[in-house]
Parts: C-alpha cells; structure tokens; sequence
C-alpha cells in the first residue's frame, strides 16, 4: 500500500479526533501519489497558431539547415576580403537582391551589390557594409578593414539538418513556433488538452453580482480556479455551485467526474456540514489522500474515478490557492504531457526584507511581493485573507520551526 493511502486509512481509522493527531502526509508524498495516479493524455497535432503554451508530444529533428544558404547579413557590397586594401578600388559587376540566386561569381578586385538574405555570388567570403563604403560609379572604395567572413551568414550557423530542435515535454513558447516555421512546419504534435470540472460548495455562497444577506458572502473560489487553471493551460468546462446538501452535491461530483479532473472547493475539512468525502464515496469515487502537511491547505483531499482525477481543495481561498500550484498545478502539467522540469513552480533567489519564522509544525507558504531582490511578506498570513494574496507576487516555503534571519537569502516561487 502506498505511504499516502495507509497515512489517509490510519486517520480515517483514528477517526472524528484525527485531527488532534500528527499530520503523516507530507507534501512530497501526497505528490508522489499523484504522479503515480494521473498520466499524459492522448496527444493531438495542431496548426502552429494554437500550440502556443502546449508541450511537444515529441521530438522534433531539423528538416533543413539554418540558414539554409550563404547569404548577406547587410545591404552593401560582396567582396572578397583579401583584395580589399586599404586605397583600393573594387569594380561593381553586378546585383544580388534578396529572393532569388543568380548564381553570379566575382573574383579578386570585384564586388557585388548586395541586400539581407540574398545568397553570396561564388568567390566572395565577406560583405561590405553600405555605410563604409563610397562609391563612384561603378567603383567603391572602402574606408573600414575588411575580414573574410565579415556579414556571412553561413549555411547551418545556427542549426544543422537533423539536430534536435524541440524535446518531447517542452513548452512551446512563441519563440519556438518562429523555429518551427522556419523549418516549414505547419503543425505540431501537443500533448491532450485537459478538461477541468469545478464544483464550489457552502450553503453561505452566492454569487457575485447579487448582494449577501446577513451571514452570506460572495463566492470566489471558481473565479479563482477558473483563472488559475486557464493560466496552467487546462479548460473549465463546467462548474457548479452546491448547498452542503448531499443530493445536489452528489449530482454535481457525477457531472463532475465526466472530466479528465474535478476539482472541489469547501467541504472537505472536519465539520458536520463537510459533506464531500461522503458524497464521493457515494457516487463511486475512491479517495486516496485526505490531509497534508501544509499551511494553509491542510485538509487537501486527492482521489480518483475512472480517469477522472479529483481534488479537493480547502474552502479559504488562500488554502485553494496554494494547494491548487501545489498538486493541482502539476498534475494538469503532466496530464498535459510536460516533462518533469515543468512541473516544479520555478524559483529564484531574493533577500528577506526581515526575520519570518515560521512556529507551526507545517511548512509555511508565506505570501509576499519581491521589489528589488527583496521578500516582504503582504497583509495577514491566514487562509482566509485574500486581500495580502491579490497583492502577493511571490511564494516563500519557511520549513516547520524555521527562522530565517532579515537579510538572508531564500529561494522564492514566482508567482503571476
Ligand atoms: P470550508 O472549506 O467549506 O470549511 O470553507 C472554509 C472557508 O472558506 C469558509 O469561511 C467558507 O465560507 C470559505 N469558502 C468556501 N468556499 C468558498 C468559495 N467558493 N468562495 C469563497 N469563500 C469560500
Ligand atoms: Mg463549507
């Protein structure tokens, strides 16, 4: 049995005062699990202008050479480098736009008129800036040392036929599109697009746009999982919002589990009125993890139905959010055929503006803006205040009983 099913069976054993008890889940665990649970979905080939922020489903070879010609880096004059002495002239003898090759050949003593991109004419290895050069009718005289191979751009300088452009896994950016096209791709094989389900739950939720009664809040948690799996490149296909109610919540979870994931928000901590751990079971669905060791975001919940991955996020919206880039984040990544170095959150290194410690016996993610290379941690440090995490551009881990010292320097998540 796994580490994390016999840490989530014992509690359940343990029962309703599991929660005087040691946490067992570690975030490293809970992790594992879920890499062990979900796979990369069945990849698909797209024109370029969709694969954006998509990941190779491959390897991608070079089919051409790049440049795929000797060609000018400037508009000036092919010559031959060793013939262009200081004084001398070099005699034009002809032209060589950009676009198609005349095949024309000069020899020491002559020069070519020539434009960016266009080939180089045989026997002449440098070219001739048009800014360094005076000309006289159908003379130049060049002011400036010329050294073969000055504004060549070779054939395969930048890449050669059958080198490895793209490794299966890796993040298509814009920039690699601009290879890809280069190379005469139209399109490109991605890994599966990931369709997510949120289902929202509490009976003191109503939507934004209404005004709460005495007792009710604005719901906020789907605005935040929608954009947040739309950010890690998962589409919310559908989301619903449930009373703690067992009928309409297990009618949701049943829609729910039609996806490749659900993700439910509120409703899985210990109270009488968190009702999704029951309503899971009862709709089939096997619950694998429930608790780990992170603050905030404790009551974490992970499970499985079919090839639906489930998640259960606490209901503060700072816990949401720290345990969706925890284990939501990289599951979508892997679902979405990423290699292993795009499922870490990145990191980079700032100095504490001041001491943070952290006395819990959980890892602290601890929110705070980075200006100039310095942490400050923003607003209140507690699972319901969303104001500081709105303000909040990077992630601190302070390890169980850590104090950093002000000054120190610490590895930050970035965050959008
Ligand atoms: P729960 O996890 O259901 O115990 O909820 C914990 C806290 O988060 C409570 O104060 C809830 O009112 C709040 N909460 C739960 N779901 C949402 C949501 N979708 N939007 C905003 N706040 C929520
Ligand atoms: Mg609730």
């Amino acid at each position: 049995m796994p580490a994390a099913t016999a840490a989530f069976e014992n509690s359940c054993r343990r029962g309703a005062k599991a929660i005087e008890r040691p946490l067992v889940i570690t975030e490293d665990d809970a992790l594992t699990h879920i890499f062990g649970s979900v796979k990369p979905l069945p990849s698909k080939r797209l024109p370029l202008a969709q694969a954006r922020a998509k990941f190779a489903a491959q390897d991608i070879f070079a089919r051409i050479a790049l440049p795929l010609f000797d060609n000018s880096a400037m508009d000036g004059y092919a010559v031959v480098a060793s013939s262009c002495r200081a004084g001398q002239s070099q005699r034009v003898v002809g032209q060589q736009p950009a676009g198609t090759d005349r095949k024309l050949r000069i020899a020491p003593g002559e020069a070519i008129r020539i434009f960016t991109g266009a080939p180089m004419p045989e026997g002449a290895d440098a070219v001739v800036m048009q800014e360094d050069v005076r000309r006289e009718g159908s003379e130049i005289f060049i002011d400036a040392e010329v050294e073969a191979g000055e504004f060549v751009r070779r054939r395969g300088s930048d890449l050669v036929e059958g080198q490895k452009i793209l490794g299966a896994g890796e993040r298509i950016q814009s920039q690699t599109l601009a290879l890809l096209a280069a190379q005469g791709f139209v399109d490109v094989e991605v890994g599966g697009d990931v369709r997510a389900a949120v289902v929202t739950t509490g009976d003191e939720l109503i939507q934004p746009g209404g005004s709460p009664e005495e007792g009710q809040i604005h719901e906020s948690n789907s605005t935040l999982l929608r954009a947040l799996c739309e950010r890690w490149g998962a589409a919310v296909a559908t989301v619903a919002h449930c009373p703690d109610e067992a009928p309409s919540l297990e009618a949701a979870l049943r829609t729910g589990l039609e996806h490749d994931v659900l993700i439910i928000v509120g409703g899985v901590s210990v109270g009488a009125r968190d009702l999704v751990k029951p309503a899971l079971s009862s709709v089939g669905a096997q619950t694998d993890l429930w608790r780990v060791s992170v603050k905030p975001g404790k009551p974490f919940l992970f499970g499985r139905a079919g090839r639906c991955a489930i998640f259960g996020l606490p209901g503060n919206p700072v816990s949401a959010f720290v345990t969706f880039l925890l284990f939501v984040r990289p599951a979508i990544l892997r679902m979405m055929g990423a290699n292993e170095s795009e499922l870490t959150l990145p990191t980079y290194e700032a100095q504490l503006a001041g001491e943070v410690q952290n006395p819990s016996d959980r890892p602290h993610y601890v929110r705070g803006q980075v200006a100039r290379g310095k942490f400050t941690p923003v607003g209140r440090q507690e699972s319901h205040a969303l104001y500081g995490l709105s303000r909040a551009n990077a992630l601190l881990r302070v390890p169980p009983g850590e104090i950093f010292p002000g000054g120190a320097t610490v590895a930050i998540f970035a965050l959008d």
